[in-house]
């Protein structure tokens, strides 16, 4: 009879998970705020971080910034990030669709390691652009942010459930493009809110930068600069 090994993928999944607090009690250690950016490919995750980074390398010196980018082939998006002069190292996954604990294990080997976290303030991850599977493996980070793009859709929320109820904090981006495309912001948020009621909800555009204050000033004063250590990744 053939042996079948069934829910193999739920195995990684738990192995990761554990991983990822192993992750988090290095972050802890080392000082080191982690925010991660997750969401469907052209949902705007670099743009967004571009204008985070303006703001980061003002507040910070760019050296106490770290940008981990996770691709499957190319290094495009941390070519991006390069240029505001912070750290920054790509992990290409050679088709994997997602970020898992190794990958930012070694990253940080090739940041420089545990002596090179304590020097910094805040690491920013991109996952790889996947609205599904990256949601299902937590890379310890103190705040994971789930970005949707209008064009990608109202019903964006509601179709990924899962991805929506795990993510610390929502951002909706390009909202300067919801009358040409006919999203309606107010159900999106109400979607957003209903299934995640602890997540805050942000309007931003990347491209305008309308918004991205009030992100990262929430960003700033609730992970960067928080006292009370976050809650572990669920
Ligand atoms: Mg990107
Ligand atoms: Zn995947």
């Amino acid at each position: 009879m053939t042996k079948v090994v069934k829910f193999i993928g739920k195995d990684i999944i738990k192995e990761n998970a554990k991983l990822a607090e192993r992750l988090r009690r290095l972050y802890d250690e080392t000082g080191v705020r982690v925010l991660e950016f997750l969401g469907g490919p052209g949902s705007g995750k670099t743009t967004l971080i571009e204008r985070l980074m303006e703001r980061l390398t003002r507040d910070y010196k760019p050296e106490e910034i770290a940008y981990i980018g996770g691709d499957v082939a190319t290094t495009l998006d941390t070519e991006r990030i390069a240029r505001y002069g912070v750290r920054h190292v790509q992990i290409n996954t050679g088709g994997t669709c997602h970020l898992e604990v190794p990958h930012v294990e070694a990253a940080i080997k090739a940041l420089g390691g545990p002596e090179a976290l304590r020097q910094l303030r805040v690491m920013v991850i991109e996952n790889v652009g996947n609205i599904i599977c990256p949601f299902n493996f937590p890379l310890g980070a103190h705040a994971r942010i789930m970005v949707a793009g209008v064009p990608e859709g109202e019903d964006k929320f509601i179709k990924h459930p899962l991805s929506t109820r795990v993510s610390d904090i929502i951002v909706i981006n390009k909202i300067d493009l919801a009358p040409y495309v006919g999203v309606n912001l107010d159900k999106m948020i109400q979607d957003a809110k209903k299934i995640n009621p602890r997540a805050p909800v942000f309007l931003v555009s990347a491209k305008t930068g309308e918004g991205v204050d009030k992100l990262y000033d929430y960003l700033r004063a609730n992970i960067i600069e928080a006292r009370q250590p976050a809650p572990a990744p669920q």
